[in-house]
């Protein structure tokens, strides 16, 4: 490799590594962030209240919707929770949500999403007499939650830039676009994907106490105590009161005060639609893992002295967002020595015909962002932990990137590790079964919407709040 890239290399080695004593030195403040977005004066972390105050029992029943508004997709589930204890069926449709959305009004994207239900209904009811059919609504942003079956919008993430629905209640104007289409559907519970991947973990395991979404976003959901809640202190609602909170820990360290951010993780910051939000998830979600690795292509590119991609056409990647974290998946994945799948993938992606060397650096690079990613993901699951005091227990995970992304398991499991000084083997190998397992989640915006739905339902008709 010629001594360019191979400098490169190092100097990248170096900007993305993250030492176990920097993992502990971030896992100690985020700890303190928990605390801090408790409390009534709150902090960068929103731990937004969900009202969600029970776990399942398994004796829910009853027929539910659930919709699922992603970045990628729109999913609508119908589940019926049946009279066996813990079992489900479920039917789902699902729809393209247009990149054009996602800069648009709040009255086109409700619009379209009611007319998503719509369809829905009509082709699996045609001509039934419904009644209202309870719906519970995944939205995977954070809100303020007075009720359950309201959510103020505190601030669009994941590139969503929709004007005027920031600051506002999202129901309203949704049930507002239903009502307009006839739509039979009542809104039963407005949920965050990390509670639902928690709500539909715990039904099928007991030992369930966070669930995580690692995807195109990452957050995190726990229960918590009302006791420990300082800003719902007001409402008096017993201390030994349970209480899901939905971290929104994306947010955490806005203030950049421990996350060592690169010079890449500032322009993706600066460029996003949200500048100084969700600095944490600007370094480890899906959307943007791509664009950094983008980013730093395009830095070695430029630099004067390093020969990379010389006499290509790189005006494709010049272009923002052109890379996925499927792209760096890929690059993981290629199990050819000489890197022909992502010779391949260059060529078809970027039309970039890249040398060996180039290739070589470039899979390096994808394996400093995943693994820098993963890292990172480790100390969020430490803090919850170590605040809560649990020392075992599992951890509900989904996301396209803990389900696809090579290797980002193990790494992330690793770092648990280090943070929590789990005592490794003489031999550096880890023999025992971890304490704190992160396992795959169940279907929370399916399932877990549903149930939450149920649960709701229930505390309704039982009188309490
Ligand atoms: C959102 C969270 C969500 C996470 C994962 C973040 O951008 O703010 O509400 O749970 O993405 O989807
Ligand atoms: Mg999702």
């Amino acid at each position: 490799m010629p001594a360019d890239l191979r400098e490169q290399i190092l100097r990248l080695e170096d900007t993305f590594a993250i030492s176990t004593e920097t993992l502990k030195k971030i896992t100690k403040q985020f700890v303190s962030e928990l605390y801090q977005g408790l409390t009534p004066e709150g902090g960068d972390i929103p731990m937004n209240p969900t009202w969600c105050m029970a776990f399942p029992t398994g004796d829910e029943t009853g027929t539910f919707l659930a919709l699922d508004m992603g970045g990628t997709n729109l999913r609508v589930c119908e589940i019926v929770l049946t009279e066996e204890n813990g079992e489900f069926e479920i039917i789902q449709s699902k729809y393209r949500m247009p990149e054009e959305l996602k800069s648009g009004t709040g009255e086109e994207l409700w619009g379209y999403i009611a007319d998503c239900l719509q369809q829905f209904i009509e082709y699996h009811h045609e001509g039934e007499n419904l009644g209202k059919l309870p719906l519970g609504f995944t939205f995977s942003y954070p809100a303020t939650q007075e009720y359950i079956d309201h959510g103020v919008l505190q601030r669009w993430t994941k590139g969503f830039d929709i004007e005027g629905v920031e600051g506002k209640d999202v129901v309203p104007p949704f049930e507002e676009a239903l009502k307009e289409r006839d739509v039979p559907i009542k809104v039963a519970a407005l949920t965050n994907d990390t509670t639902g991947t928690l709500i539909a973990s715990a039904y099928t395991d007991p030992d369930m106490r966070i669930g995580c979404i690692f995807g195109t976003g990452c957050n995190a959901a726990y229960m918590e105590h009302c006791g420990e809640i300082g800003k719902l202190a007001h409402m008096k609602l017993g201390k030994d009161t349970p209480m899901i909170i939905n971290c929104e820990w994306g947010a955490f360290d806005n203030k950049h005060a421990v996350l060592p951010r690169t010079q890449y993780d500032v322009i993706i910051d600066k460029e996003s639609p949200r500048p100084g939000q969700q600095s944490y998830e600007k370094m480890i979600a899906g959307l943007y893992l791509g664009e950094l690795f983008r980013l730093v292509l395009l830095d070695i590119h430029t630099h004067e002295g390093v020969k990379i991609f010389e006499d290509q056409d790189v005006s494709k990647l010049r272009k923002p967002y052109t890379l996925d974290s499927s792209f760096l998946s890929a690059i993981e994945e290629d199990p050819f020595e000489n890197l022909t799948e992502t010779h391949e993938l260059f060529q078809r992606t970027l039309s970039i015909d890249a040398k060996k060397p180039e290739l070589e650096l470039c899979r390096r690079l994808a394996e400093l962002i995943g693994i820098r990613a993963a890292r990172l993901t480790a100390c969020g699951i430490a803090a919850i932990c170590t605040k809560k005091g649990w020392s075992a227990c599992h951890v509900g995970a989904d996301g396209s990137v803990f389900n696809k992304y090579p290797n980002f398991k193990q790494r992330q499991a690793r770092a648990l590790r280090e943070i929590l000084d789990w005592d490794t083997a003489e031999d550096g190998k880890w023999k025992r079964k971890d304490p704190i397992e992160v396992l795959a989640a169940e279907d929370g915006s399916g399932v877990g919407a549903a149930l939450v739905a149920a649960l709701t339902l229930k505390r309704v008709q039982e009188g309490n709040l």
